[in-house]
């Protein structure tokens, strides 16, 4: 068996969503004679993370509506490192894709250590034929899973299929082809996301 961690490292000064100061993790050592015990401050979207309907929907379904059996199980891992922008619905066509599938798209954003504004993402006509082929979920190798489109379509069309997002994977040591993924976000309560460690396992099965 041969196991990647797809999991970006949570660290002070690690890529942040568009840089912003204010998503920086903060870990706050607290040493008491030889006892230490850390606070961390996180948002909840800070590296690898599974996003819940709340996140982009007002009212919308909290963290603890996803199951964990839909986070665990075979996933497809698609090279789509030739995609210069955007995953659209031609990009998708060219792969077997059925009902079930959890797919993570392996783009040229593995690759870049540092915030690229640019980031490679899955557009609006990819995500609706997704939904329309009825897969269990979708992974990124970006800190998110749309960018510039006006009223966050993407987003808004996989939650409405109840479609599964997991942002922020690193996927570059991981050739194309089947997992078994296990996904195990944080048990937070409420929440619009937590953040995951994310493996994939090869050569195991699991019926
Ligand atoms: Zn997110």
């Amino acid at each position: 068996m041969k196991m990647y961690d797809v999991t970006g490292a949570v660290y002070e000064g690690m890529t942040v969503y568009k840089n912003k100061p204010e998503k920086q993790p903060r870990i706050n050592p607290v040493t008491n004679g030889y006892v230490t015990e850390s606070r961390i401050e996180l948002d909840v979207h800070t590296g690898t993370h599974v996003d819940a309907p709340l996140h982009m929907v007002t009212d919308g379904a909290t963290f603890e509506s996803i199951s964990l059996e839909k986070l665990v199980g075979t996933c497809k891992v698609l090279d789509l490192t030739h995609v210069q922008d955007r995953i659209g619905r031609a990009d998708l066509e060219a792969f077997e894709i059925g009902a079930g599938d959890f797919l993570l798209f392996k783009t040229r954003n593995s690759w870049e250590e540092a915030f690229d504004f640019e980031f490679v993402f899955l557009a609006k006509d990819g995500a609706e034929y997704l939904a329309n082929l009825g897969v269990r979920g979708v992974g990124t190798d970006a800190l998110g899973i749309e960018r510039s489109q006006e009223g966050h379509p993407t987003h808004k069309t996989l939650f409405a299929s109840e479609i599964i997002i997991i942002e922020g994977l690193r996927l570059k040591e991981v050739p194309q082809g089947e997992y078994l993924m296990v996904a195990a976000p944080l048990k937070l309560m409420g929440t619009d996301a937590a953040p995951a460690r994310v493996l994939l396992l090869d050569g195991v099965t699991i019926s």
